[in-house]
């Protein structure tokens, strides 16, 4: 391989890489193979496998203990293929909360952080576009009760339907 940067020729070598392309500062790969280039510095990492790497990333943030960091947050969301605004949506906050969190602007709360990591075991099995207009549709008092209407499930044996704001 040649450097994108100097054009002189990489060496191939094993090592550990900090992986801050993830977005996260504390993943390292151990001893996977990597480009370098003795003239200017510049690394190529080869990331094996990232799909499932990413995947195990995203179960160690499920099951951590403490609250999700910003940078946790955000490589959640992107792990669900979420926009912010669609992430806002599911939780019935607004985009500038989300951003707020994924910055470290704004300490995550208890329950938001829990919402988070059941949204993403969630769309493991089922369809994001789904889940996205079940949540989106849930409104504030003003609006609910227009909506009321259109939320009745039947079948031959019985209805459902909400019931006022
Ligand atoms: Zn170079």
């Amino acid at each position: 391989m040649y450097c994108p940067n100097c054009g002189k020729r990489m060496r191939k070598e094993k090592g550990d890489y900090k992986y801050v392309e993830s977005g996260l500062r504390n993943i390292i790969l151990h001893r996977i193979e990597i480009y370098r280039c003795r003239h200017c510095g510049e690394v190529i990492p080869k990331i094996p496998q990232v799909k499932e790497l990413h995947r195990a990333i995203a179960e160690h943030l499920f099951k951590k203990d403490s609250l999700l960091s910003g940078e946790e947050i955000r490589f959640l969301r992107k792990q669900m293929d979420l926009r912010a605004v669609d992430l806002a949506a599911i939780l019935g906050v607004t985009k500038v909360t989300v951003s707020r969190w994924e910055t470290g602007k704004e300490r995550i709360s208890p329950p938001a952080d829990r919402a988070i990591r059941l949204l993403y075991r969630l769309l493991q099995d089922f369809d994001t576009k789904d889940v996205l207009k079940t949540f989106s549709r849930i409104r504030r008092r003003k609006e609910s009760q227009k909506l009321a209407a259109q939320q009745e499930m039947r079948s031959d044996k019985w209805a459902i339907a909400s019931s006022g704001p």
